[in-house]
Order: structure tokens, then sequence, then C-alpha cells
């Protein structure tokens, strides 16, 4: 069951869940069941919850797109205990550099990309 995400974990794990369940249905659109197709629109309820409390829209809007040309939704701005803020890619995983906070995570990312 589908439950409102309070933490990372359970963020990334609706995450995976929810890749799972593209797969699926892309695989198979005839063999997906109801149970999954709503599944699906709950978590993308949840997760874009979260990532409204947790990623600001602003944030996110400057962001340039992940240098493998992977839509600029699949980009999530994540911290590391020890080395701070970093952009991350979902499909490619391509990421940082680290910052000290969300805002200058994004600002490095869009430079690397400029060099890149
Ligand atoms: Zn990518």
């Amino acid at each position: 069951m589908v439950k409102i995400l309070k933490t990372d974990e359970q963020y990334d794990t609706a995450i995976d869940r929810r890749s799972k369940l593209n797969d699926i249905i892309s695989e198979s659109p005839e063999g997906t069941t109801k149970k999954e197709t709503d599944e699906l629109e709950i978590l993308a309820l949840v997760i874009g919850e979260y990532e409204k409390v947790h990623f600001p829209a602003g944030v996110k809007l400057r962001m340039k797109p992940c240098p493998f040309r992977h839509d600029k939704k699949e980009l999530i701005v994540d911290i590391h205990r020890q080395q701070g803020y970093f952009v991350f890619c979902r499909i490619c995983k391509a990421s940082g550099p680290y910052g000290k906070g969300e805002l200058e995570a994004v600002e490095i990312w869009n430079d690397r990309q400029k060099i890149t």
C-alpha cells in the first residue's frame, strides 16, 4: 500500500517502485492490471508532494538538464551527509559537484554543464 512519504528513504523506495511499475506497464500495456496503474497514480501523487516540500520548484526551474539529455524532471537535489548537496539524474546517475546548500549545488551543476 502507498503511504505518505516522510523520509528520504521512503522517497527513494517510492522512486524505485515507480520506475519498476513504469517498466512493467511499458513492457506489456495489455497485461497491466488496474491495481498497478492505480498504484502508479498514487505514487506520482505522494512523490510530487514530497518533492514540493523538499525540492522547491524555484530551485528546480533554474537547473540545466542532464548532460546525457535526460529530461529535467529526472533531476533531483539530494544531500550527502558528509559532502553536502548535489544534483542527481535518476536515469544515468550523473551527479554533483557538491555544494553547501541546494542553491549552490544547482549553481555549480549549471556551471559544469557549460563546460561539458
Ligand atoms: Zn541523465
